[in-house]
């Protein structure tokens, strides 16, 4: 086997792909506030599309959800992983989907014990999903992306060592494609 002493390496590298890091609410759907039910969700104008563009062009898609819904009782996790149950099997429709969804259920005011603290490592602005995503995939980080809609998600993705864009609304596949992504 020609080239065996650079197998390891060259595997490593090429094993790492970039991640499209997306918020949820106000990014993929919009956000009405508290969205749990697959009746009331509304994709983003060029969301799905966008998925497609980068499961194509070989990133992993991911989404990083602040679910505060949960600890503050509104819905339960079930519930949550329901509508984005709802979500693959719409994009399956298309022949593309989102690679893993991260949520924090988590909140200070939190109505449920389990969910309460007082500042939950994976809830943005905190990194601990991306950094919990980045554990967890072969990415690779400085080829990779954010795009959220708060100043929050940016933080995250600074603190993860991610570049990121704040999205303001529009179609989110022409407002990647304006910066030439994928
Ligand atoms: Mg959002």
């Amino acid at each position: 086997m020609s080239g065996r002493a650079y197998t390891g390496r060259v595997i490593e590298t090429a094993a790492r792909k970039p991640a499209l890091f997306l918020d949820r609410d106000g990014v993929l759907n919009e956000d009405q506030g508290y969205v749990c039910r697959w009746a009331d969700f509304r994709w983003i104008a060029g969301a799905r599309e966008a998925v497609a563009d980068f499961n194509r062009a070989g990133w992993l898609v991911i989404v990083v959800t602040n679910q505060s819904g949960v600890g503050r009782g509104y819905y339960t996790e079930a519930e949550m992983h329901e509508l984005h149950r709802h979500m693959q099997a719409d994009l399956a429709t298309l022949g593309v989907q989102i690679d893993a969804f991260y949520h924090a259920p988590q909140h200070p005011d939190a109505v449920l014990e389990i969910y309460r603290h007082p500042d939950p490592p994976l809830r943005k602005p905190n990194p601990g999903m991306i950094l919990q995503a980045l554990a967890d995939w072969p990415i690779d980080r400085e080829a990779s992306l954010l795009v959220g809609d708060k100043a929050s998600d940016l933080e995250a993705a600074a603190r993860a060592g991610i570049r990121a864009v704040l999205f303001e609304g529009g179609d989110l596949r022409a407002f990647l494609g304006a910066l030439s992504l994928p």
